[in-house]
Formats: C-alpha cells, structure tokens, sequence
C-alpha cells in the first residue's frame, strides 16, 4: 500500500556504517535504519547468530518452555533492573502490552475508567492504543474516534503534571519517552525522569519510559532511564534490540512486576527463539565492546564537531544530541535535505520538519565521523545558502 513516500534509491547490501545501493554507490549511514542498526549492517557476530539459530530451531510456541527466551529475559533483567519481560515483535506491540498493564493495574485497584498521562509532541506507535497515545495530530488525523484513556501534558513539564495529579483521581500511570526521538530529538532537563519517578511514587502511580528508540546503547547507557538512577515500573524496547530482526520487550519491575497473568496476554511469533538469540548475542557485542561508553563519547564528539563547523552558519538553530542520538535544528523546514544529503553518499532523517535526526551505528569509526561532519555540515551550508539566494 502507499503508505510510504519512498526515495527512488535500493540499498542492495550494508557493511558496518556504510550502505551500497543497486548501482554500487557507497553511503555513510548515519540513520542505522531508523535507530535499529546500533551494532552496523551485517555485524559478523550477529550474522552468525542468525544463521546458527536458523539451523537449529525458528520458532515453537509459547505454550512450551523457550530456553532462548529465558536466556535474552534474563539478559535484560541483569542489565536494566528490571524484573519480568514480555516479547512481542514490534514496538508499537511493546507499548500495546505497556498500556494494558496500567489498565490492568487500575482495574484491579479500583480505579474506574484509568486513564494514562501521556505527553504533546510524543511518538509511541501506529496501532490504535499507541497512535491515540502519541501526541501528534498528524498520527491522529483521519483515524478518529481515538482510544479513550490518555491525559495529554507537555513534555519536560513537571509542574503540568503535578497540576493533573492534583485535579484527576483516575490517572494510573504516565508514559513517557527519555529523548523524544520522532518528535525532535527533544532532551529534556537533566532529573526529569527522576521528578517523574517521585509523582509516580506519591501517587501510586506506573511509571512506563518508551525506550524504543532510546534503548540498547542508543543514548549512552543501556537505556537512557539509567542515567538517571531510577528504576521504572515498565519499560518498552525495540527497534535495536534485534539490531534489524523484529523483536519488541515490555519490560516490568516493582509494582507492574506480576500483573500480567496466564490469559491476559498473549503473542504467537513474540519471543520466539530465533529473534531471542539474536537479541541475546546484539546484548553480548554490545557490552563486550563497551558500545554505550563508545556511543557517549563518539556523540559527544560529533556534536562539538557540528558545532564548530556550523558555529557562524546562519539558519542553524541549534546542534544537541544524546549520546548517539543527535539533531541539528535550523530555522526552516528541510524535508529535501534527506534527498540532497544521498547525493551526497549520506543517509540522513529530517523529523519534526526542520529537524536533522542523525542515528548512527554506536561503533561508528573516528575517520567516518569526521567524514560525516565535514561531509553533512558542506550540505547543510549549500542548501541554507541556495534557500537564502
Ligand atoms: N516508540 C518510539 C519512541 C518510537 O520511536 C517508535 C518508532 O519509531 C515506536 C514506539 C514504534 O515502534 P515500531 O515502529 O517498532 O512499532
């Protein structure tokens, strides 16, 4: 169906940080398809898992013990703090099962209606629950009437949400993202999410982060909760986990920790052994090459780099990232700088408008970050000077 405004390029192979497509042009991929690539195209190691799972065993079923399953949840468990996982396939599917959980939390503590404070700007997913959840009326639009049971804040805003919890007595969770990532590459202010952690606990309230594009590395730290020394109550994952095969987490500790009961929910691919043991050894390359470290530094570094190379450039707004999750903010909409950027041997995103989202795999090497500074900064300079000519 037309539900892509795809670019006229096919990548035919991918190697590392670089793309080729069907003509054998090389590309710098500082996309990783979208946050999921964290380990590079084609990861040896990866590719290996993959194939060595594949000849052993693709999928049974949940209703029988999956040791493959046991092994990534236990992973992930020892790497976050948290303490039960559900798999599905997707994000939106990890958010899906997040959202039922604080239903089910209401409901079983009496709360009638619960409703979930969710924030403006914010992107969760394409299914009905989590559209209604984003706070984006181009996600909404046309696909109205919307789930019920979500409370709109703005984002980075604690005082919004005190506010609500003083005037509502149905709100049973808050969902939230670390870094909005589709919305803008928004960080919020250091000690947010541990401003958000004290309204949940005072309220008895979920606290449930969206780590689906923020997870795995991505920001600097295995998820970028962490950061903050909390522990939530539910966390979503996806996108890298699988570093391209699908396979989405919810992911419970504390008070969400053993809601879900035989019977309330359920997935046939979600968590089968051939997407856990490719998760499984994506956590293995990650923590044995220090990839949240690398991912701090390497975004460090590039966001200084893109500074000083755009410092006097007039229409540039503003360079920030965190970790390796980074945008360039200039004071126009750019959609066709993503077109510009490939004709240059660059894979770029412009989200939220006039907002270049650069993800790049965490082992990005220090010579294809300097090349995507010099390269990248030379395209910006050229479309800001032939928009202002
Ligand atoms: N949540 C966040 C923060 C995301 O960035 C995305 C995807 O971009 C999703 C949820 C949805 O994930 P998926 O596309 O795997 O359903």
């Amino acid at each position: 169906m037309n539900t892509y405004a795809r670019l006229p390029i096919e990548f035919s192979r991918g190697e590392g940080s670089w793309l080729y497509d069907t003509d054998g042009k090389a590309y710098l991929d500082a996309l990783a398809g979208i946050a999921v690539c964290n380990l590079g195209h084609c990861h040896p190691k990866i590719t290996q898992a993959i194939s060595a799972q594949a000849a052993t065993l693709v999928h049974t079923s949940n209703i029988y013990h999956i040791g493959r399953q046991q092994e990534l949840a236990d992973k992930l468990c020892k790497n976050s703090g948290m303490e039960n996982v559900f798999f599905s396939n997707s994000g939106a599917e990890a958010n899906e099962a997040a959202i039922k959980l604080a239903r089910l939390y209401g409901n079983k503590n009496g709360i009638d209606k619960p409703s979930i404070i969710v924030m403006e700007n914010s992107f969760h997913g394409r299914t009905l629950a989590t559209l209604s959840a984003t706070g984006s009326r181009k996600v909404h639009a046309g696909f109205e009437p919307l789930v019920s049971g979500f409370v709109r804040a703005p984002y980075n805003n604690v005082a919004a949400i005190e506010s609500i919890a003083a005037t509502s007595n149905n709100i049973v969770a808050i969902l939230v993202e670390p870094v909005q990532g589709e919305g803008g590459v928004i960080i919020p202010t250091a000690g947010y999410l541990k401003q958000l952690r004290e309204i949940c606990d005072k309220n008895n309230w979920l606290l449930m982060v969206d780590e689906i594009q923020t997870g795995i590395g991505r920001t600097g730290s295995f998820f970028a909760f962490q950061q903050e020394g909390i522990l939530p109550d539910v966390v979503s994952s996806a996108k890298a986990l699988g570093n391209g095969m699908p396979i989405g987490a919810c992911l419970t500790a504390k008070k969400a920790a053993n809601l879900f009961q035989p019977g309330n929910h359920g997935s046939t691919f979600g968590g089968n052994p051939l997407a856990c043991h490719t998760a499984s050894t994506v956590i293995d390359v990650l923590l044995e090459n220090n990839l949240c470290a690398l991912a701090k530094q390497t975004g460090e570094q590039l966001v200084a780099n893109f500074s000083i190379h755009l410092a006097a450039v007039a229409g540039v707004k503003e360079v920030r990232g965190k970790g390796m999750m980074i945008g360039i903010e200039l004071d126009t909409d750019c959609p066709e700088l993503v077109s510009k950027a490939l004709v240059a041997g660059l894979v770029i995103n412009v989200t939220a408008g006039n907002i270049i989202r650069l993800l790049p795999p965490l082992n990005l090497s220090n010579d294809d970050a300097s090349t995507l500074v010099e390269k990248l900064s030379a395209v910006i300079c050229e479309h800001l000077a032939d928009a202002n000519s």
